[in-house]
């Protein structure tokens, strides 16, 4: 697909969805509503934000309540496109897919989104045989309706992923691409090594490692919410004014950082530390996600580590566990 082919499927799409897409700010990209394509920024660079909000709404009033009765939303979802969204983010989908998998609202607000990728061959050292084996490797295992990888200055090779991502490349007329039949979320050769290994140091990390970083993270949330795989989610109940009994059932984005997270009758907190909440921030994505849905939580995006306000990174929390192995630090765990 050719650039100015590229700007008549934007317009295409914009008459029926509302576009998300990376635009640039100064050195930093973020995901936002975008108008027209000379908005979007086309780089490898990851954006500081994420997607997520296309597949579950920050805010989804979910059904209304009134004297006992409930009644389901009846508006449809507004049709949300995420345009450009890098390999990762991606991946991510796949894992968001399993999660909810029987959740009404969202296969309902999945019905209603598109979700077109962006990759890169050029200058990714893969050509010829290795290209071959990226489709391979990884686009056969992500999740798409439609997939742009750059092949050249100004020109895209078309994929698709899904029966929605052929059918819309049809109906605006462009027939030039090829169909990815996906393989499921793991390849052949298993979890890759390198976060295979962090879910080893995790398991065998002691209550030092955790009480040393618990020091340092101030709990804001930051990593989570912006973070492609946390889905960790509040539901609440607004109660009409007017009339007793009656009002909204509201699903709204939350983390496991927030004080209140763990909260259960009576005040009661199962996270009550700094020290506990990022254990079980890194817990849940190496150790509990795999061991639930066979993929890891984390797609190496590396967002958190852009925009943790004290700078705590993985890297230096994982080289934290492997400098402090000595026996001498406790073997007590905090959690399990
Ligand atoms: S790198 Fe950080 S933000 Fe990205 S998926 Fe992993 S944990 Fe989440
Ligand atoms: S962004 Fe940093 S300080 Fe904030 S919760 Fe995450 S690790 Fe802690």
């Amino acid at each position: 697909m050719t650039r100015q082919q590229l700007k008549k499927f934007f317009v295409y799409l914009k008459k029926k969805y509302r576009v998300y897409a990376p635009v640039r700010d100064g050195n930093e990209l973020y995901v936002d509503e975008v108008h027209e394509l000379e908005e979007v920024d086309f780089s490898p660079q990851i954006p500081i934000n994420t997607y997520k909000h296309v597949l579950v709404p920050k805010r989804d009033e979910l059904f209304t309540f009134r004297r006992g009765k409930l009644a389901e939303r009846k508006e449809p979802y507004a049709p949300e496109c995420g345009f450009l969204m890098s390999v990762m983010d991606l991946k991510a989908v796949g894992l968001f897919h399993q999660v909810f998998e029987r959740d009404p609202y969202y296969q309902k607000k999945r019905q209603s989104n598109l979700l077109v990728g962006h990759a890169f061959f050029e200058g990714s050292g893969f050509s010829g045989h290795l290209r071959e084996r990226y489709e391979e490797d990884i686009l056969e295992h992500v999740i798409f309706d439609i997939l742009l990888v750059k092949s050249g200055k100004n020109e895209w090779k078309v994929f698709t992923g899904s029966e929605r991502g052929q059918e819309t490349l049809d109906a605006f007329g462009f027939t030039a691409y090829e169909h990815i039949e996906f393989a499921g979320l793991i390849k052949e050769e298993g979890i890759d090594p390198d976060l295979e290994r962090h879910r080893k140091q995790i398991v065998e990390a002691s209550q030092d490692a955790w009480l040393h970083w618990g020091e340092i993270c101030m709990a804001c949330g930051k990593c989570a919410i912006d973070c492609p795989t946390c889905y960790c989610f509040n539901i609440a109940d607004e109660h009409a004014t007017k009339e007793k009994g009656s009002g909204k059932r509201v699903r709204s984005w939350t983390t496991c950082f927030y004080n209140d997270f763990s909260e259960i009758g009576g005040g009661e907190k199962f996270l009550k530390t700094n020290a506990q909440r990022i254990q079980n921030w890194y817990a849940h994505k190496w150790v509990r996600t795999p061991r639930e849905f066979q993929i890891m939580g984390c797609v190496n995006c590396g967002r958190c580590d852009r925009v943790c306000p004290v700078g705590i990174k993985r890297a230096d929390v994982f080289k934290w566990m492997d400098e402090h192995k000595d026996p001498k630090y406790s073997k007590k765990k905090i959690l399990v």
